[in-house]
């Protein structure tokens, strides 16, 4: 079994709409992530004999740095006349928390995968891990064949 581990930090603001807490307003974090791609054996490039270049997942991580996380329905962060859009990302679901991050990052590993490997019938075994304190950590598993 072959293992890929990509790790990074990231600052990132986000709040959570309709929560009755302090989480509701804007607040940041400095997260980490984890991503860990396992399989029996990576495709490599016959060239080189590299598989996936490792920074193609820390981008991932690293392209929510200086971003405001949000969900679809924060209509004040997606107005381009009050926020640049560019230092803003969408996440899934409801509201950007850790749980989604994780969904993101987790959606974005699978996207890579299938454009680099694309349709070799490979399964690969993907493990996400976001933590956004030192109290709150999130992971996913998710099996794909790619
Ligand atoms: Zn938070």
């Amino acid at each position: 079994m072959e293992k890929l581990y990509a790790h990074a930090h990231f600052h990132a603001a986000h709040r959570q709409l309709d929560y009755n807490g302090k989480c509701r307003f804007v607040h940041g974090h400095t997260w980490h992530g984890e991503i860990t791609v396992q399989t029996e054996r990576f495709p490599r490039d016959e060239k080189l004999d590299i598989t996936l270049d490792f920074g193609r997942l820390k981008d991932i991580l690293k392209g929510l740095d200086h971003r405001m996380l949000v969900s679809e329905r924060d209509e004040l962060f997606l107005n381009p006349d009050v926020f640049e859009p560019e230092g803003v990302v969408v996440m899934p679901g409801l509201n950007p928390s850790v749980e989604n991050v994780a969904t993101y990052a987790m959606n974005e590993t699978v996207d890579v995968l299938a454009k680099h490997f694309s349709e070799q019938g490979i399964e690969y075994h993907i493990e996400v891990k976001i933590q956004e304190t030192d109290n709150n950590i999130f992971t996913i598993d998710r099996t794909v064949t790619i």
